[in-house]
């Protein structure tokens, strides 16, 4: 039992509300809930495993009769540092809570619990004919609460959109431990939309006990293309003719020359070596139609420098380039030591400028950078690679990266695209919100009833005991190789 009394009392009761063997406190079992897919570290009291709804209810309860805070977790991917109890208290760990309550194909929903693996569930779907769109890089480990609390995207949100436009209801615990509904069944509900508030929201205002999903069905034909061009900025300026054109894929990808040899260097997918980028593009739909968008798609590419454009022949090839992409950010590993992952958006019409900007800053402070992302979206990943053992190195890289953030910021787009604000970003808020935006949404936190009771220091730039959201914070932000999927 631990040393301290009020953390003995603590988990205790914890214990009585999840069962003895569903709660962890000796220091050796709390390392592992110390860090998400960051390198930040925060040591939680306890970590309690619930099994439904009225259990996560009760430790609401008992985390506010001992004036703790509680921390929602899924599977800790994420990276923006959301899911550290860096205040200590209660991680709610949802993992056990991983049932496919109903899969109803007629109406092409689903209602599961929020441990759920997204990639069981889209194998799940795929039997009836269907699929759940959202497909986060890592969704072979990713639960679809986490999904949901950073509103995730993936190379198909270009198309489908992402989290919050699949989510049609939840259902969660409030910090005064009342268990409600946000959202149902149905496409809409009366009253303001709590449950699109809700997405996005971080663990901050409830945490997701049950889920209804929107299924869509997986289209008769599908083309799959590898745009190879000899540099970031061709490839950059095809992605918005591909758009203006007028097709719009399910997915455009780009990988660039970096990560073209690591993924080469760790699994041989196939991928031009002497490329300085390829793009990963997808159209699907009825088989006429995909064929003429595919034809249109190698035009363009073609109109803005493309050497070759592969089309996949078969599902096996097709496969192997998605299976480059979708490991490419765990690939670096084998280039690196230390990468810092960022994550901004900017308008694609300004891709080709922020690429060229992205890459001449990193070269400034001496970096290798390499990017993979979501190039439809303009949703950026710059990984600024470095070696953290020289002396100075760390600072250099936040000070990289908070110059790329400043550059999307000022060519119109945000500071993040899709792995939420976390701990990582807060001090970046003040960048695109006022004073009064923030107040407002501090006030709804205040209206969910949750304060800083609920996942502290995460979000907004300032927050009680957490003090002002400063640089040195994120210092140690710098993703690991070797925690990737
Ligand atoms: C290699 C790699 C690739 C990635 N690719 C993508 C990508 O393509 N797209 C993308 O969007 N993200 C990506 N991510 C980031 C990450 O996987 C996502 O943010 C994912 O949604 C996190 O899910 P999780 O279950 O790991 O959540 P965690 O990391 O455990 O938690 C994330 C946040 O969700 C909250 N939370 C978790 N469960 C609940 C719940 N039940 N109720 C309320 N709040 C909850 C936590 O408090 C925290 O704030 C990637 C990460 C890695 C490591």
């Amino acid at each position: 039992m631990p040393t301290n009394a009020a953390t003995r009392a603590l988990v205790r009761d914890l214990e009585r509300a999840a069962g003895r063997e569903h709660v962890l406190h000796h220091p050796e079992d709390l390392v592992g809930f110390e860090y998400d897919a960051t390198i930040e570290r925060a040591t939680p009291d306890a970590v309690v495993f619930p099994e439904n709804a009225e259990e996560v209810a009760a430790i609401v309860e008992v985390a506010r009769r001992h004036d703790v805070p509680i921390v929602p977790r899924g599977s800790g991917t994420g990276l923006a540092g959301g899911a550290l109890a860096v205040r200590g208290g209660v991680l709610c760990v949802m993992t056990r809570m991983n049932r496919i309550l109903e899969m109803d194909a007629a109406n092409r929903i689903a209602v599961i619990e929020p441990g759920v693996i997204n990639l069981a569930l889209q194998d799940e779907a795929a039997k009836h004919g269907l699929t759940y769109a959202p497909d986060p890089s890592s969704q072979r480990v990713c639960t679809i609460g986490g999904n949901i609390a950073t509103n995730s995207g993936g190379p198909h949100t270009l198309a489908h959109g992402s989290t919050v436009n699949h989510v049609l209801g939840v259902e969660v615990v409030l910090p005064d431990g009342r268990i409600t509904w946000l959202g149902g069944r149905q496409l809409d509900t009366p009253g303001p939309d709590l449950r699109g508030l809700f997405v996005g929201s971080e663990g901050t205002l409830g945490i997701v006990t049950k889920v209804c999903v929107r299924l869509i069905r997986i289209q008769p034909a599908v083309r799959t293309m590898l745009a190879i061009f000899k540099t970031v900025d061709a490839a950059s300026a095809a992605v918005s003719d591909v758009i203006r054109q007028g097709v719009i894929p399910v997915a455009m990808e780009m990988l660039d020359h970096e990560i073209i040899v690591a993924v080469e260097q760790t699994m041989h997918v196939g991928y031009p070596l002497d490329a300085g980028a390829v793009l990963l593009i997808e159209v699907e739909g009825m088989r006429e139609a995909v064929e003429a968008d595919a034809a249109l798609v190698v035009a363009a590419c073609e109109a803005n420098g493309a050497r070759e454009v592969r089309l996949a022949d078969d599902e096996a090839e097709r496969e192997q380039l998605w299976e480059g992409r979708k490991a490419g950010i765990g690939a670096l590993g084998a280039v690196s030591p230390n990468f810092y992952l960022l994550d901004g958006v900017v308008p694609r019409t300004k891709l080709p400028e922020v690429m060229r900007g992205v890459l001449d800053l990193s070269e400034r402070y001496g970096f290798r950078c390499a990017n993979i992302f979501h190039a439809g979206d303009g949703n950026l990943h710059p990984n600024i690679m470095f070696d953290e053992l020289e002396p100075g190195t760390t600072q250099r890289v936040l000070d990289l990266g908070g110059e790329i953030m400043r550059l999307c910021v000022d060519a119109g787009g945000s500071i993040t695209g899709e792995h939420g604000v976390g701990l990582e970003k807060r001090s970046y808020m003040e960048w695109i919100f006022s004073a009064d935006d923030l107040a407002a949404m501090e006030r709804v936190r205040v209206a969910f009833g949750s304060g800083e009771f609920f996942n502290p220091c995460k979000i907004l730039p300032t927050g009680h005991g957490c003090g002002q959201a400063h640089e040195s914070e994120m210092r140690r932000h710098l993703a690991t190789p070797g925690v990737y999927v």
